[in-house]
């Protein structure tokens, strides 16, 4: 197992490839502080570790990362409950509509930047002092997107959120490298999960991004691959990777 006894925070647990990364962290013997709003949803990811007689195990708590308090929270619960934290994963995102820049409305783009940007940079603010404590650093795993790379794959905040993210991922990886800290980033392409179910899509900016997809092949990706890639990324397996990113796309953004 390559994550026994490790303490894991990942938030966006409750769908996608947040339940997947926990789901594949408590398999492989970590314990997983499983993060999110919908707390029904992380009980039965418990159960289900439970079940299937993992040998990590999942301790749900509710959090919005949108609240700075949540996420500090979620921290301190980490050194309290567990006293200590050894991975960070900051999976939490939402998309925005595809607006392009002149119709993106104030509160897009301030929920967009707060959820994929502010909430990792809070998190991982607060994280770092706990993880300096341990005798091997930690790591810190971020959710970015091919849309934090590109021009093309996403609306104006979405896209600006995630490169956003990428800048944080290699500043944190450079500064605290001395420090056995670790910080990367996974690119996913597309993934099927619910992140595109709640969004009214700008048909102009859904036009342009679909252009950009056109040199997809193979469909879209599992939250299965994106844990396989996180769980390297996390484990000693990557131990002189950091500030850096990972494409996990399919092959999409490769011509
Ligand atoms: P998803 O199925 O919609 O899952 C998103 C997760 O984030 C949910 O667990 C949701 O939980 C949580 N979340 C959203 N807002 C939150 C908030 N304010 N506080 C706490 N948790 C919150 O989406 P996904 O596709 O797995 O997305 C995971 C990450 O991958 C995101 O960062 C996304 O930007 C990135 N990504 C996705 C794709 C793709 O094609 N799917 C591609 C590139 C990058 P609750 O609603 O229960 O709070």
């Amino acid at each position: 197992m390559k994550l026994n006894g490790k303490v894991a925070i990942v938030t966006g647990a409750s769908s996608g490839m947040g339940h997947a990364i926990s789901l594949l962290f408590a398999q492989e013997g970590a314990t997983v502080i499983a993060v999110a709003r919908r707390l029904e949803r992380l009980e039965e990811l418990k159960n289900q570790v439970k079940a299937d007689k993992f040998a990590g195990k999942i301790i749900p708590l509710k959090g919005d990362v949108s609240s700075r308090q949540d996420i500090e929270n979620m921290i301190d619960f980490a050194a309290s409950e567990c006293g200590k934290l050894d991975i960070l994963v900051n999976n939490a995102g939402i998309m925005d509509n595809f607006e392009l820049a002149e119709d993106v409305p104030d509160d897009v783009w301030e929920s967009v930047l707060n959820v994929n940007l502010t909430a990792p940079f809070v998190a991982i603010r607060k994280a770092i002092p706990l993880m300096k404590k341990n005798e091997n650093g930690g790591t810190i795993l971020n959710i970015a997107s091919v849309g934090g790379l590109f021009g093309g794959k996403a609306g104006a905040a979405y896209t600006v959120s995630k490169h956003g993210a990428i800048g944080l991922t290699r500043n944190v990886g450079y500064t605290y490298c001395d420090e056995k800290i670790r910080c990367n980033a996974i690119c996913p392409g597309a993934i099927a999960t619910e992140i595109g179910s709640h969004i009214h899509a700008n048909p102009r900016g859904q036009a342009k991004a679909a252009d950009g997809m056109k040199t997809m092949h193979g469909g879209a990706g599992a939250p299965e691959d994106i844990a396989n890639a996180a769980l390297f990324l996390v484990s000693d397996d990557s131990k002189f990777i950091t500030g850096t990113t990972l494409i996990v796309d399919g092959g999409w953004t490769s011509c």
